[in-house]
């Protein structure tokens, strides 16, 4: 059996060990993560080509997201690197003291709006929510505060502010420059963090387009000014992808309100036709230990069943002491979660009119998938919106999305259910020598056996974007197929 759901783990120190790597990718992994906030751009280039040569040696395309840093507000440094604070105590964030010289009652801060847009009872969230300060006042550019919940504080801890509102843009001087790196990267997938409405998102689209890069966009929801129903549908209409950034998102609406929001976003996001991912501390104990937790594990299936296509792997794979272990145990409980039939099952739209003839083929394709017995779907797609179509679907049945474009395969890596192949439609070829080079592909990776029945949909042989428009069954080893 094929695992549908993808793991997409994040690539840090742990991971540029010497073998790690290619084990991850052996492990399971489907698409990595460069996280920007880390790392100089010479770190990702590398990386980059080194996932694709083990891509190459292993023969599966692993896709690349690279994530971009965004306006990640922090606190700055302390003269003994960190201190404690009592719950109680005065403590102030003051945007004029040294960014060095921060001590147990005062540190500073690099955005300059904070004092602007906090108000005396605001409840500011630092370090995950590790550190609890209500506002009490502010002076010049300096927020008072008590420390609602107190601790150990260290540098360049991020900060929240419960409830949303801080006002920064969600591209930073440094993400345009990044953009300019990953355009060179060539990466299939790039993230933007804390966007606040649709507008962030095109504003980096246009930015990639401009410097020649056409990744899809994913959209890390994390704020809760982009959890208001009408804007979260905009912003999943403005994205190819949506994460469920759980991590500055619980911090922002409360842990409590997470699970429905996760539901929602996820149910959403396939109703409108994009990719969902499921992220932060899914394995957060195998940080330290070489099997998760129960609770873990329940968290994994569970995003299988809210009908995640990815989940991530953060600082499990980055830094931690078992990045392969990590995988493998993602790996395991989504292929038992996958056999529930409730999530193989699907209404099949039954209530929609579609407007193009490509996407009604699609669903007619998923409606006999999973009502006959059917071995398998393979998609020869020049575009990657009939897979995608295809996987928003409930089903069993795997989805061979065959493709001569290097954009398309990569961005289908992350679709849950869809394997990506790369295939030349010869154009001299007729349907029926088509059909025969396809069952000769699916054979040579042993997915296809005597008697087995597919269902291919194709277009015209044009290699033409948006073209199918025919559905075609086939029983291998039989008729004109070998
Ligand atoms: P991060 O985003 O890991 O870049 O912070 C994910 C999250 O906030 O959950
Ligand atoms: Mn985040």
């Amino acid at each position: 059996m094929l695992r549908r759901t993808k793991i997409l783990a994040t690539l840090g120190p742990a991971t540029d060990k010497p073998g790690v790597l290619e084990d991850l990718i052996k492990a399971g992994v489907d698409v990595v993560r460069m996280n920007f906030s880390h790392g100089s751009a010479q770190d990702h280039i590398d990386r980059a080509s080194m996932i694709r040569d083990l891509s190459q040696k292993i023969g599966r395309r692993v896709g690349i997201l690279a994530d971009l840093q965004g306006p990640k507000i922090r606190i700055a440094r302390f003269k003994d690197t960190k201190v404690f604070l009592n719950e109680g105590q005065d403590f102030a964030l003051d945007i004029n003291l040294d960014p060095l010289a921060g001590d147990n009652t005062q540190v500073g801060i690099t955005y300059e709006p904070l004092a602007l847009e906090v108000r005396p009872g605001s409840r500011l969230l630092l370090d995950d929510g590790r550190i609890v300060l209500d506002v009490v006042n502010v002076e010049n550019m300096r927020v008072n505060c008590t420390v609602a919940v107190g601790g150990d504080l260290s540098n360049n801890k991020g900060i929240n502010l419960l409830g949303g509102g801080l006002s920064a843009a969600a591209l930073t001087e440094k993400d345009k420059e990044d953009i300019k790196t990953i355009a060179l990267m060539k990466c299939d997938y790039v993230a933007i963090s804390f966007p606040r409405t649709a507008e962030d998102l095109h504003e980096a689209r246009r930015l990639l387009e401009a410097e020649g890069c056409h990744a899809g966009i994913v959209s890390k929801v994390e704020r809760a000014e982009a959890i208001v129903p009408d804007v979260m549908d905009q912003i999943i209409l403005a994205s190819d992808a949506v994460m469920v950034a759980r991590g500055d998102l619980g911090v922002e609406i409360g842990d409590a309100n997470l699970p429905a929001v996760q539901k929602l976003l996820i149910k959403r996001t396939r109703e409108l036709n994009r990719v969902a991912i499921t992220a932060t501390q899914m394995m957060e104990s195998m940080i330290d230990n070489p099997i998760p937790t129960r609770a873990e594990v329940f968290d994994v299936a569970n995003a299988v069943y809210d009908g995640t296509d990815a989940i991530m792997l953060s600082a499990e794979t980055a830094s931690g002491k078992h990045p392969i272990k990590a995988v493998e145990a993602m790996n395991r409980i989504c292929m038992e979660a996958e056999k529930q039939p409730s999530v193989r099952v699907s209404d099949h739209r039954v209530n929609i009119q579609f407007e193009r003839d490509d996407e009604a083929i699609a669903m007619s394709a998923m409606y006999m998938a999973n009502h006959t017995k059917i071995r398998g779907i393979v998609s020869l797609t020049e575009s990657g919106s009939t897979p995608l179509w295809m996987s928003r679907i409930s089903s069993g049945i795997p989805i061979f999305a065959l493709s001569s474009s290097e954009d398309t395969l990569g961005k289908a890596t992350l679709f849950r259910g869809v394997f990506p192949m790369f295939f030349r439609i010869d154009e001299k070829q007729d349907h029926a020598e088509v059909n025969r080079s396809v069952v000769k592909e699916l054979r040579k990776w042993n997915l296809a056996k005597d008697g087995d029945k597919f269902i291919i949909t194709k277009g015209d042989l044009t290699g033409v974007k948006g073209g199918t428009n025919a559905l075609k069954v086939i029983v291998v080893g039989q008729g004109l197929t070998p």
